[in-house]
């Protein structure tokens, strides 16, 4: 029998042809002195489907914390004990400034975030407001992150001119149940696929190594790629003080390396984000990370934690010869049309 490794090479490089969730679960075994070998397949992959270029987004939290939600890795659940303090939605002349200031940093993505289970009436008029004011004023793409939506929220959103929606699946189906009990991976599920139905990217992906096997990151990514998303964030868990995880040891590195490569294999066309808690997991090795599937970068902080500098990210980009994506819509009219 034919080695894994080349194995996957035949299918993916030569035939263009998916590989199975059992090879990708041979892969979960893979030694660790084999990884290099699988980091420079996933690489290719990459070049092949996804080309070089790497896509860069900054996000915006416009509504932090006080969310009623329970899931164990957020900090912004006003069911736990955390830092975060509750902040009302940010006036659109600030959301809009942060658009200019990350246009200005290298992004052509921005992305509104608020945590909330999902937009009632006043945050619909409040991020529909944004989104006019951000496309009237910088060129960027503007994508949104607003939790569980309606049809019509999502069809007002899509008519906004929101050119991807953000709703992560988080984790496998069978382990969702240990994360979150306010809500189910089948309702989030449900938005997902209204989304994708208008017409607007979907961006969905979720957080590794918040307890689960590596089976069931195994089935996540086969989950994801039924739902066929343009785009998957990839979190690591950053444990935060006060959460139900904060106490949950980071995966390694090289598990890291190789739960991005695996992705890549599974989904070799998608967008593959680095997100939160690169840095933590990753440390020293955040650049092999991009060597293993990564195309696209948030730059700047997250929600709640401080990301790298936008230039040592942007550094880090040209150090590996990674062009920067530069397809920004082409530039509208004052009334945002
Ligand atoms: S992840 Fe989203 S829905 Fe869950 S608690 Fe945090 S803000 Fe609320």
């Amino acid at each position: 029998m034919t080695d894994i490794l080349e194995r996957c090479d035949i299918a993916l490089l030569k035939r263009e042809e998916t590989i199975a969730r059992e090879d990708a679960l041979e892969l979960t075994n893979l030694s660790d002195e084999r990884l290099p070998d699988l980091i420079a397949l996933s690489h290719r992959v990459r070049l092949q489907y996804a080309g070089p270029q790497v896509e860069v987004e900054s996000i915006l939290s416009a509504k932090t914390g006080g969310c009623p939600e329970d899931c164990h890795f957020c900090s912004q659940s006003g069911r736990f004990e955390t830092t975060v303090r509750p902040e009302p939605f940010l006036p659109t002349d600030q959301i809009v400034e942060a658009a200019r200031r990350s246009e200005k940093d290298g992004a052509t993505e921005f992305c509104i975030v608020l945590a909330v289970r999902g937009p009632d009436d006043y945050i619909m008029e409040r991020t529909l407001d944004a989104v006019g004011a951000i496309r009237a004023n910088t060129n960027m793409n503007v994508a949104c992150s607003l939790g569980i939506l309606t049809r019509p929220q999502a069809e007002a959103l899509a008519d906004a001119g929101v050119h991807r929606y953000n709703h992560n699946l988080e984790t496998a189906r069978e382990f969702f149940p240990e994360i979150c009990t306010t809500h189910s991976w089948e309702e989030r599920y449900e938005t997902c696929l209204i989304v994708k139905d208008l017409g607007m990217e979907l961006c969905s992906g979720g957080i590794m190594g918040m307890g689960e096997t590596p089976e069931q990151r195994v089935d996540f990514a086969f989950e994801l790629r039924e739902l066929g998303p343009a785009e998957i964030p990839l979190n690591f868990l950053n444990p935060r003080p006060g959460t139900p995880l904060a106490d949950r040891a980071v995966l390694s590195p090289l598990e890291a390396l190789r739960c991005i490569a695996i992705f890549r294999l599974v989904h070799p066309g998608a967008i593959i984000r680095y997100a939160g808690g690169r840095e933590v997991t990753l440390r020293d090795m955040q650049a092999t990370g991009m060597l293993a599937g990564v195309n696209a970068i948030i730059i700047g902080n997250y929600l709640t934690t401080l990301g790298r500098s936008p230039s040592d990210d942007l550094r880090m980009l040209a150090d590996l010869g990674m062009p920067v994506k530069r397809d920004v819509p082409v530039k509208r009219g004052n009334d945002g049309t």
